[in-house]
């Protein structure tokens, strides 16, 4: 077994340090409550659809909706 690198022997194998991560921006789609955001048929309301160039889609189930926009 190689000599642990730093730290006490109490540190276990495994055990990652804290690390802050960048908060959840979805409370930023709301505003008093209500939102123009469009949701996630699959995953419902609460989770948010990306938007793209043209093109909707969902991290979470990666559902893609195709918007054309003809103008
Ligand atoms: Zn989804």
């Amino acid at each position: 077994m190689a000599k642990a690198k730093g730290g006490s022997k109490k540190d276990r194998k495994g055990k990652k340090p804290h690390k802050n991560k960048k908060t959840s921006k979805k409370y930023s789609h709301y505003e008093n409550g209500k939102t123009n955001k469009k949701h996630c048929p699959r995953c419902g309301p609460g989770t948010f659809l990306a938007d793209n160039k043209n093109r909707i889609y969902c991290g979470k189930c990666h559902y893609t909706e195709f918007t054309e926009k003809k103008e």
